[in-house]
């Protein structure tokens, strides 16, 4: 007997949590429709929508036209009754988002605040964290807890940090900044991070590659919806893959990494670090910007090329110079293709849809996808 009212308890929050998902993928939908797509009885439907409804996650939201009889109740996902919060630690900034529970961004800053392993910078992030949220004008109650990405690879509990250049943070802790933040926090990798991001909301799109392309060149192999850490977390470090023997000195050390020669800095070194306008002189067809563009392209499409060939997925540009590349896809995907062993297309290749705080949006999202997952 035991065991049966286990087993329907959980029937009972699986079929919640479908009748949520559902909902949650579709703009506005009736309880007929959620009944016929989940093949769920009208009654099972209607009495968990009162429940969702009940904790305020599911609102009317009017009628649906109606061709006879009654009509329809149009219900969808009420995208307000939760927030979460994203910060994007870099080595110079902080960059803060407020999502809502579609990922839509509520608000978002970024605040000059360079990194240092001291008590003074996480009061101080700490300080930034609870003078956005009262910004925000969102109820402390309803946020669900700050996602924290850093440059750096974490330990498998993902509670404390266990490699870091970037940043001076080897062997921190999540508890640094969780003794300043009044809200349950967790950390991510950055790039694992906007590669979820990515991927976040795509029904039909289930494995992917974002490769980073930040000051440091970073990336994330998704698959099945879920990220591929590899045995030390160190999946996806796309940067320190090795594109030229014996070449150019990369900032960990080794020689010919793909970040010596596809970080964003190879850009922006040209525009005093300014990636917008160093596309902004590119597309008036300046120099140097159009001679380190054309080389900084050979090597990119080797490294996508690479990608393809390990993955064969789609693969994702992003980062601060992936952004702005949306103009020259034509370019990169025809150098992608003439490049493959298989192909003679590179459709593959796309620029990313978040082109702002894509990682603290992804850092948010973490906290978004364990409450879904909850209900
Ligand atoms: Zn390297």
């Amino acid at each position: 007997m035991a065991t049966y009212r286990l087993n329907s308890m959980e029937v009972k929050k699986m079929n919640r949590n479908a009748i949520y998902r559902y909902l949650y993928h579709h703009e506005s939908t009736s309880i007929q429709e959620i009944a016929q797509a989940l093949n769920l009885s009208l009654p099972t439907v209607t009495q968990n929508l009162k429940e969702l409804q009940e904790r305020e996650l599911v609102v009317e939201t009017g009628l649906f036209e109606s061709t006879g009889g009654r009509k329809a109740k149009a219900m969808a996902c009420n995208s307000v009754a939760q927030y979460a919060v994203g910060l994007d630690i870099t080595r110079n900034h902080v960059g803060i988002v407020m999502i809502d529970l579609s990922g839509k961004i509520v608000k978002n800053v970024r605040n000059h605040f360079p990194f240092a392993n001291s008590e003074a910078y996480f009061k101080g992030v700490g300080e930034l964290v609870e003078d956005f949220v009262q910004e925000c004008e969102v109820d402390s109650s309803k946020i669900l807890g700050v996602g924290i990405a850093l440059p750096a690879i974490l330990s498998d509990d993902r509670q404390t940090v266990s490699y870091a250049t970037v940043i001076d943070f080897k062997g921190g802790s999540v508890r640094r900044f969780a003794e300043y933040i009044p809200y349950p926090c967790v950390l991510s990798n950055d790039a694992n991070a906007a590669g979820f991001t990515e991927l976040w909301g795509e029904k039909d799109i289930h494995n992917v590659v974002y490769l980073s392309l930040n000051n440091s060149v970073g990336g994330s192999f998704i698959v099945g919806n879920q990220i591929y850490a590899g045995q030390n977390h160190r999946g996806g470090e796309f940067g320190h893959m090795t594109i030229m023997p014996g070449g150019r000195t990369c900032y960990c050390g080794q020689k010919g990494c793909v970040d010596a020669y596809c970080s964003a800095r190879i850009l922006s070194d040209s525009t005093k670090g300014s990636i917008s306008e160093f596309f902004r002189l590119l597309r008036e067809g300046r120099e140097p910007q159009k001679t380190i563009w054309e080389e900084y392209l050979g090597y990119l499409v080797v490294t996508i090329n690479n990608l393809r060939m390990l993955y064969d997925c789609d693969v994702i540009l992003g980062g601060y110079a992936g952004a702005y590349m949306e103009e020259y896809i034509d370019t990169l995907q025809e150098l992608a293709a003439r490049k493959n062993t298989f192909e003679t297309d590179g459709k593959y290749l796309r620029v990313c849809k978040y082109k702002l705080e894509a990682t603290a949006v992804g850092a948010a999202l973490e906290l978004v996808a364990e409450f879904i997952d909850s209900i």
